[in-house]
C-alpha cells in the first residue's frame, strides 16, 4: 500500500533536461485541493494532468515546467503548499535533483532525496503496466498511418485521439518488455522482471533534438507551437523521396514507393540558390521577405534602396549581411510547417527503427514507447507506429502509454520499498 504520510511523501519530483516534472498525490476521499492552476497555464499550457487510479484509491496530479523554468515549480511549490513540506524529504530523481538541490534547499527548506533514474523509470512503469486500466494502447488510426512516410498532413485525416486510441488490459506479468523513454535523449531499457532490468542502448537523437532543432529552424516560441505547425505540414517539401531521384518508384531491387523518404531533410540539398535581383523589382522582392522575416532581412531590403543602400554599404553592412543573409535565403525557401514535420518524422521514425532493431536483438516483443516526446500528439504517434510496423513487416506493433512523461516521476513517488 502507498503510504502518504509524513506530508513530504504526497510529492515526488523528476527533473529532466528539459522538463520538471511534479506529482502531488491526495487521497480519493480528501477534499480537492484547487491548486495554482491559472498561473500554471500561463506558463506552459495544459501543464497540468490528474489521473484517478481506483484501484489504490489514490489522485495522481502531475504537473510539469519547462527546466530552463525551474524556478518556476520551486514558486509553484511554495505558493500552493508553503511550509507544508519544509524542512523534509522529498522524493526525487533526474539529473536536476542533483544539479538543483541546492535551489530547493535555500528556497523551500526541501532535502531532496535522490533516486536512480533508472530505477524510477523502471517501477512508474512496472506500477502503471500492472495497477492502472486503460493506461496502455495502441495508436489505431489506419488513414494516419498510411500516410505516415512523407503523405502531406490533411487535417480530414486527424484523428479524434480519443477513438484512435486501442487500449490493452493491464497484466500480473507484462515481462519481459522494452521500455524506449524519449525524453531530451533516449534510452532503451529491457525489463525482465520487477527491478531486473538493463539499460542495453539508447540515443541522442531524441525530444531535445526534435524541439532543439526546430526552434533554430522555426520562429516557434513552446513546443507545443511546433506540433500545432506540423499539422498543417507537407515533409515532402524539405526530405528528398525516392520519387524525387528516381522520378518514380524504385520497384525492382528494393521495393520501395516513390513516396518513401530516401534522405530526410535532402530536398534543402536538391534546391538551387535563388538569383539576387536587383532595381525596382529586386526592391520590391526584398520588401516582401522583410515583412515575413527577421531584423537581416530589414536591412537587405534597407541595401536594395538606392540613397541609403549606397551609404550602408559604404558602412560596411553589406558584406555582414550578405553572410547572415546566405543561410536565411535558403531557410526562407522552405516553410516552418513542413520543416517541422520533417524533423518530427526524422527522430520518430530513427527512434522507432532503433526501438525495433533493439527489440530484436533481445528477442522481446513488447515495445512501450514513454517519455514528454510523445504525449498525445497524433504525427509523433502515427510515425513511431508506422516505423515499428514497417521494419517488422507487420508482425510488432507499438505500444504507448496514457502517462508516458511521468513514469520517472511516479517510480520516485513509489520510493524504493514498493
Ligand atoms: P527529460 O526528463 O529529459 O526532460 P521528458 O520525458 O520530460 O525528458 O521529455 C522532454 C521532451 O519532451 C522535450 O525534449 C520535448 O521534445 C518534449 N516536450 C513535450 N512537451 C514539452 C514542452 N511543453 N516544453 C518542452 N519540451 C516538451
Amino acid at each position: 500500500a502507498v503510504n502518504l504520510r509524513p506530508e513530504s511523501r504526497r510529492f515526488a519530483i523528476d527533473i529532466g533536461g528539459s522538463l520538471a516534472k511534479l506529482l502531488y498525490v491526495q487521497r480519493e476521499d480528501e477534499a480537492r485541493q484547487e491548486l495554482g492552476i491559472k498561473k500554471l497555464d500561463e506558463t506552459w499550457p495544459g501543464a497540468q494532468l490528474s489521473v484517478h487510479i481506483p484501484e489504490i484509491g489514490f489522485i495522481l496530479n502531475f504537473f510539469a515546467f519547462e527546466t530552463r523554468n525551474i524556478n518556476d515549480l520551486v514558486k509553484f511549490l511554495r505558493e500552493n503548499w508553503g511550509s507544508g513540506i519544509s524542512s523534509k524529504d522529498v522524493r526525487a530523481t533526474g539529473g536536476g535533483a542533483v544539479k538543483y538541490a541546492e535551489n530547493f534547499r535555500e528556497e523551500l527548506a526541501v532535502v531532496l532525496n535522490h533516486l536512480d533514474e533508472m530505477d524510477c523509470l523502471v517501477r512508474g512503469l512496472n506500477f502503471l503496466l500492472t495497477k492502472a486500466q486503460r493506461e496502455v494502447y495502441i495508436f489505431d488510426h489506419e488513414p494516419l498511418l498510411s500516410a505516415a512516410m512523407s503523405e502531406p498532413a490533411s487535417p480530414s485525416v486527424f484523428p479524434d485521439l480519443e477513438n484512435s486510441r486501442k487500449f490493452v488490459d493491464a497484466s500480473d506479468d507484462p515481462f519481459p518488455y522494452l521500455l524506449v523513454n524519449i525524453g531530451s535523449g533516449v534510452s532503451i531499457i529491457k525489463v525482465t522482471g520487477f527491478g531486473e532490468y538493463e539499460r542495453v542502448s539508447g540515443s541522442s537523437l531524441g525530444g531535445g533534438t526534435f524541439w532543439g532543432l526546430s526552434r533554430l529552424l522555426t520562429n516557434c516560441k513552446t513546443f507545443d507551437e511546433v506540433i500545432e505547425l506540423t499539422k498543417s505540414g507537407n515533409n515532402s517539401k524539405v526530405d528528398m523521396l525516392v520519387g524525387d531521384i528516381y522520378g518514380g518508384e524504385y520497384g525492382k531491387i528494393a521495393g520501395l514507393d516513390a513516396s518513401v523518404i530516401a534522405a530526410s531533410f535532402g530536398k534543402v540539398v536538391m534546391k538551387k540558390e535563388a538569383p539576387d535581383v536587383y532595381g525596382w523589382a529586386g526592391m520590391w522582392k526584398q520588401f516582401v521577405r522583410a515583412i515575413k522575416g527577421s531584423s537581416y532581412l530589414w536591412l537587405n531590403f534597407l541595401l536594395s534602396t538606392p540613397a541609403l543602400g549606397r551609404f550602408l554599404r559604404w558602412m560596411g553592412y553589406d558584406k555582414k549581411t550578405q553572410e547572415k543573409l546566405a543561410n536565411l535565403g535558403l531557410r526562407s525557401a522552405f516553410s516552418a510547417n513542413d520543416v517541422a514535420l520533417s524533423l518530427l518524422r526524422m527522430v520518430a521514425f530513427n527512434i522507432g527503427q532503433i526501438a525495433y532493431l533493439n527489440s530484436k536483438r533481445y528477442d522481446v516483443q513488447r515495445i512501450y514507447f514513454g517519455g514528454n516526446f510523445i504525449r498525445d500528439h497524433p504525427y509523433t504517434l502515427a510515425a513511431i507506429s508506422f516505423a515499428v510496423r514497417f521494419w517488422s513487416n507487420g508482425e510488432t506493433q507499438a505500444l504507448f502509454l496514457q502517462h508516458d512523461g511521468f513514469l520517472g516521476v511516479i517510480g520516485a513517488f513509489l520510493g524504493n520499498d514498493d
